[in-house]
């Protein structure tokens, strides 16, 4: 067994047993690796050995992996996780399953124009800056409500559900009140949402968690953990 195959039966098992601490069905967490700055071939390995999300953080890199890995595709979806430009939209609906990055309606109004001329509904998440961190993107966590509200109004982006990055801990332990408030946030919204004007919104994703907390994100109710050094080794 190559090492890849080693860390993600390791990653896996960790899965699940964070879900069956917290009573939660393993199922309903869907790992993501993260490949960024990873090459195709060791990519290759990771879908060999079981991977059918993979996550990537630029639009460039994406491009060139996403034709080098070329494997049977239809078994295989592509996250974007990184920061997206408004002018890499075009790129970002042909490459992606899934956007978990949108922090602003002018982006989500940009990817609704290109998933339009292909004739797609874009799957997107939106990206909440919980701590109010100058370093990170996404949107403040009182502006959100009425950002999918907005959203709600294209017709070529639905949103999916809410992603977050908390500040970065030694102790996973710290970031915990930040995927509550996320799944909090997640419940108010939906809640708010639907009785208003969007009935059909389904928030039902929550992307938080990586390497260094994603058990403590699974206890708090992550959908979706992004997994990249837990799997491929430090990147450079
Ligand atoms: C790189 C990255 C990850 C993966 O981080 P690891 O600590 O390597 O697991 C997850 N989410 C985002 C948004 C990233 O940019």
């Amino acid at each position: 067994m190559n090492e890849i195959k080693q860390k993600l039966q390791q990653i896996k098992a960790r899965i699940r047993k964070a879900a069956e601490k917290s009573n939660r069905n393993p199922e309903s967490i869907r790992l993501v690796a993260v490949s960024k700055t990873v090459p195709a071939k060791i990519i290759r390995q990771a879908i060999e050995a079981g991977v059918t999300i993979l996550g990537e953080s630029y639009i460039q890199e994406a491009r060139t992996k996403i034709s080098a890995v070329s494997l049977p595709s239809a078994s295989i979806s592509w996250h974007f996780i990184g920061h997206l430009q408004t002018n890499k939209a075009r790129d970002a609906v042909r490459l992606f399953d899934l956007i978990h990055s949108v922090d602003s309606f002018k982006l989500a109004a940009a990817l609704n124009r290109e998933a339009e001329k292909i004739h797609k509904i874009q799957p997107v998440l939106i990206q909440v800056n919980i701590a109010a961190e100058a370093s990170k993107s996404g949107i403040a966590t009182q502006a959100a409500q009425n950002l999918i509200a907005d959203i709600s109004t294209l017709r070529s982006v639905k949103v999916n559900g809410l992603m977050t990055m908390p500040p970065y801990f030694n102790n996973p332990a710290k970031a915990r009140p930040y995927f509550d408030e996320l799944r909090l946030l997640r419940d108010q919204l939906q809640k708010n949402m639907n009785a208003e004007l969007t009935p059909n919104l389904s928030l039902h994703e929550l992307s938080m968690g990586m390497s260094g907390d994603f058990e403590t994100a699974i206890a708090a109710g992550a959908t979706l953990v992004r997994i990249g050094t837990a799997i491929f080794g430090e990147r450079n």
